[in-house]
């Protein structure tokens, strides 16, 4: 349906991500951020906004900005100072949200998209959170039988991150949530948890005709709490918009609500200007001033970011690119292949088993990459006897494996325990081999001759003989050297 729209109208799409920041204690106070405990029990004066209280600016909080701004390539601002949003709801105490307004941290940055595209950021600023309501009886105030406020997230720290309208179909919005997500993860500075609401994400859409270059009416939509979600509600706002824009309507500028069990989107207040909230600087706490220096200490501290890693497995371990996504996009995976290969020098073949049998044992399990027996250095030292012939490659996947991940034993202690090992006694095997060439003369003779078809005869023989326990290489090693001999 949205795709005949799409024959005549163009998207466009500007996100406002908010996200939390990693810190143990909320923006201007010391109580703690942590999630899930008892309602109101995180409370004091300063969050719970009452008078004669002063803030005191988080640190550590101001560095994990300072952190996400540089990652998304932005401009720093050596000045910024925050401001009081006013607005009247119940979940804000204080009838003011600290923010950031004219001068924020940083400035024009860009996100790298991995479908190459690099929609720009517009602004990074930081603020605090506000707190909750929790309704009886329905999902929002709107036919709820009472409403109660818990204010443990009021003066939570979050970044909100805002793009500029440079985002033109749902996937590539999905795709910049996502990959904010892991930049944020990857610094360290948000933990990426959406079902605990870490991030949040405000869509703006609008469509204006096909080659116009004046953007249309936007509707803001709030409460997109999920991937999927993301394109569900703009697909639903497609529907939307383009049916009252062929109708000949006029698209009204305002915040809409996404409604998850409904699927669509309904109306909650017209468009705010800035100037509603008469927005004032914070009397409270002093400018922001950041030194060149911790600019530049910063920026070096930054950690290798999702796209790239994506490069260096791609070009510089010569994985395939679903491989290297694979690996990205789960932090913690990514982390255990890092670790392995420098230990164990085949990236390839480390991709593979994490990948393949690694991943489907642990999903099985519900377990994570650090949470069994099978640290990085397990997997590598198992690579390491593989490659030297001690095991073969698909019984370390089928028998060992297995025991690594419960076991608190060597790989090659549990090899000598449950009998995997291959025979590697040269001598042994070279007087089989011998053996076998005299018992079958005459296919030895046309090996020799250059029928090669008779190689795997002769290997087939040979592992039949040490019950598959004989390492093929070494096996094919020797009868090279038994055909030289004569
Ligand atoms: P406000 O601060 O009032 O929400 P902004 O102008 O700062 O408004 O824009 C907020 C977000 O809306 C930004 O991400 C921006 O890219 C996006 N946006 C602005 N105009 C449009 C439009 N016409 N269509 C889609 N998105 C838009
Ligand atoms: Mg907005
Ligand atoms: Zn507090």
């Amino acid at each position: 349906m949205s795709s005949s729209i799409l024959d005549k109208y163009e998207l466009v799409i500007g996100l406002e991500v908010h996200a939390q920041l990693k810190t143990k204690t909320k923006l201007f106070c010391a109580c703690s951020t942590e999630f899930g405990t008892d309602q109101n029990s995180n409370v004091c004066p300063i969050c719970l906004g009452l008078p004669g209280v002063l803030p005191v600016l988080n640190e550590n909080a101001l560095n994990l900005a300072l952190k996400a701004a540089l990652a998304l390539n932005c401009q720093i601002n050596l000045e910024s100072k925050f401001d009081r949003k006013q607005y009247f709801y119940p979940d804000l105490p204080k009838g003011y949200q600290i923010s950031q307004f004219d001068l924020p941290i940083a400035e024009w940055g860009t996100l790298k998209l991995p479908d190459g595209t690099s929609p720009r950021i517009r602004r990074v600023h930081m603020e605090e959170d506000a707190g909750k309501l929790v309704h009886a009886g329905a999902d929002r105030l709107h036919g709820s039988a009472y409403s109660l406020v818990d204010i443990n997230r009021a003066g939570t720290p979050l970044i909100e991150i805002v793009s500029e309208p440079d985002i033109f179909t749902a996937e590539q919005a999905k795709l910049y949530v996502q990959e904010l997500r892991l930049l944020l993860i990857y610094c360290d500075v948000c933990d990426g948890n959406l079902e605990e609401g870490s991030m949040r994400c405000d869509i703006n859409i609008s469509l204006k005709p096909k080659g116009s270059d004046k953007l249309g009416t936007r509707a803001e939509i709030k409460n997109v709490n999920s991937f999927r979600s993301i394109l569900r509600a703009i697909e639903y706002e497609i529907e939307r918009q383009g049916e009252i824009l062929e109708e000949g309507g006029k698209i009204v500028q305002e915040t809409r609500l996404w409604e998850e069990n409904k699927g669509c989107t309904f109306s909650m207040r017209s468009k705010e200007e800035a100037n509603d909230y008469r927005y004032f600087p914070e009397p409270d706490l002093k400018p922001i001033i950041l030194k060149a220096e911790q600019i530049e200490n910063t920026k070096a501290s930054l950690p290798l970011l999702p796209a790239q890693k994506r490069d260096i497995y791609l070009n510089k371990y010569n994985l395939n690119s679903e491989e290297a996504y694979i690996l990205v996009e789960d932090y913690e995976r990514g982390l255990f292949f890092d670790q392995c290969t420098q230990l164990f020098d085949n990236p390839k073949k480390i991709a593979g088993w994490l990948n393949g049998p690694i991943a489907a044992y642990l999903k099985e399990e519900k377990l994570g990459f650090f949470e069994t027996k099978l640290k990085p250095s397990v997997l590598a030292e198992t690579l390491k006897i593989v490659e030297a012939g001690l095991i073969s490659e698909s019984s370390a996947k089928k028998d060992l494996l297995s025991e690594l991940f419960i076991s608190d034993l060597s790989p090659s202690e549990i090899c000598e325990q449950k009998g995997l090992k291959q025979i590697s006694d040269e001598g042994a095997i070279l007087s089989e081999i011998k053996a076998l060439t005299e018992e079958f003369a005459g296919q030895f003779k046309e090996l020799k001759e250059g029928k090669d078809k008779m190689r795997s005869f002769f290997v087939g023989q040979a592992m039949k003989k040490f019950k598959g326990k004989a390492s093929p290489p070494l096996v094919n090693k020797l009868l090279d050297e038994l055909i030289k001999e004569v």
